[in-house]
């Protein structure tokens, strides 16, 4: 096992990675959590590890309840959140109670903002099963849900009491969702270190083979990166938003798409669109460029996009809640493990990027 310590003050706690689910007890404990706490999982999460966690968080003296919610982004809502805070209420949840997020960044997200508003906060802990929050939504505290077609409008900064992840779990998770995980892991490379970016990309089959020590380092360095970044800046004042790397184009192409290509889908794409503009301003080589899309396609992700049309991409990039004044920023790469970000506010040059990005 692995033990990580996020330094946050007093809102610091550890992320154990580990490969099964037998050191939870001790983390429980480690945690002083005691009395009732309620697992919120996914109707798929549930069927593989909702009794494999159940059995050893009772193990910790927990009085242990679950709810199961639908999986898939449209149960990241305040609906589900109310259905929370009802059972919650039903079963006299108290200040010393907590939540247990058992599943992907939805449930994840979820848990933790009806733990972050509930009685004024409780405590909570995460046990992320999908890669991408493994590697990067279970740790840093961002929770919330979406509200009225807009992507986590609602949410809080509230930092959960542990992180717990099994990378086993991923030999469930449908291999899509593995590889749009590996956007996000790619992406920590990319804008931060050089050698991790260069291990990714050889060790890419093992990684989809699921080798076990291959998933617990690349699991490690991931936290390790997201950490340092949360560490430095919980609020994204500033340097957290580097962790944006590729989200400026990767989220207008994902609401473009309607939401029918997976969030590290729309990373990779925007990848992509970073390194095609720091191309066009000097900053990377054309090499360096291919050499990043060739990455990207070796974790089965996309890196072109079909059929949108390009307003309609530069007008989500506008409305995105991420654009300041109407001001575009953008994280580009200067080298591989360093990325920058910077205003642009060139509409031709984004426009022309955007094109350069279709099929
Ligand atoms: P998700 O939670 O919907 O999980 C993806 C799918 O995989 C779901 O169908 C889920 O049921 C299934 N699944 C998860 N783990 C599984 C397992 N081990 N075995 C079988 N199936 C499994 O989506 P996600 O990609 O994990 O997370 C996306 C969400 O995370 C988005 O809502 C996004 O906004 C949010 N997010 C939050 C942060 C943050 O900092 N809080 C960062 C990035 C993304
Ligand atoms: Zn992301």
């Amino acid at each position: 096992m692995v033990k990580l310590n996020v330094e946050l003050g007093d809102r610091s706690y550890p992320i154990y990675i580990t490969s099964d689910f037998s050191g939870l007890p001790k983390a429980v404990q480690g945690a002083r959590l005691s009395g009732k706490a309620m697992v919120i999982t996914d109707s798929n999460v549930c069927s593989h590890y909702l009794s494999m966690c159940t059995e050893q968080l009772e193990e910790s003296g927990l009085e242990v309840h679950s709810h199961v919610i639908e999986a898939g982004e449209k149960s990241k809502n305040l609906d589900t959140v109310k259905e929370i805070y009802r059972l919650l209420m039903s079963e006299r949840f108290e200040r010393n109670s907590a939540l247990i997020a058992l599943g992907g960044g939805v449930v994840g997200d979820i848990t933790g903002f009806a733990a972050a508003t509930y009685v004024r906060g409780i405590s909570y802990v995460q046990i992320p099963t999908s890669l991408l929050a493994q590697a990067d939504s279970s740790i840093g505290g961002k929770t919330g849900v979406d509200f009225e077609g807009s992507k986590n409008l609602v949410g809080a900064f509230y930092q959960p009491r542990f992180v717990y992840i099994n990378v086993n779990t991923l030999r469930t998770l449908p291999v899509r969702e593995l590889s749009s995980g590996l956007a996000e892991v790619i992406k920590h490379g990319l804008i931060m270190n050089a050698e991790f970016y260069d291990y990714i990309d050889s060790n890419m089959s093992k990684i989809f083979n699921y080798d076990e020590s291959t998933l617990q380092y690349m699991t490690k360095m991931n936290c390790t990166i997201k950490k340092s970044v949360v560490e430095q800046d919980e609020r994204e004042g500033g340097l957290r938003e580097i962790l944006n790397f590729g989200h400026t184009f990767g989220h207008a192409v994902e609401s473009a798409s309607d939401f029918s290509l997976l969030h590290g889908e729309c990373v990779s794409i925007g990848i992509a669109g970073a390194f095609k503009m720091a191309l066009r301003l000097g900053m990377i080589s054309s090499e360096t460029a291919a050499a990043v899309e060739n990455t990207l396609k070796s974790a089965a992700l996309p890196v072109r996009i079909k059929g949108m049309d390009t307003q309609k991409i530069y007008d989500n990039m506008l409305h995105d809640k991420k654009a300041k004044n109407g001001r575009l920023s953008f994280i580009l790469p200067r080298e591989i493990g360093d990325a920058v970000s910077c205003v642009v506010d060139n509409e031709q040059l984004i426009k022309q990027v955007i094109e350069e990005l279709k099929e």
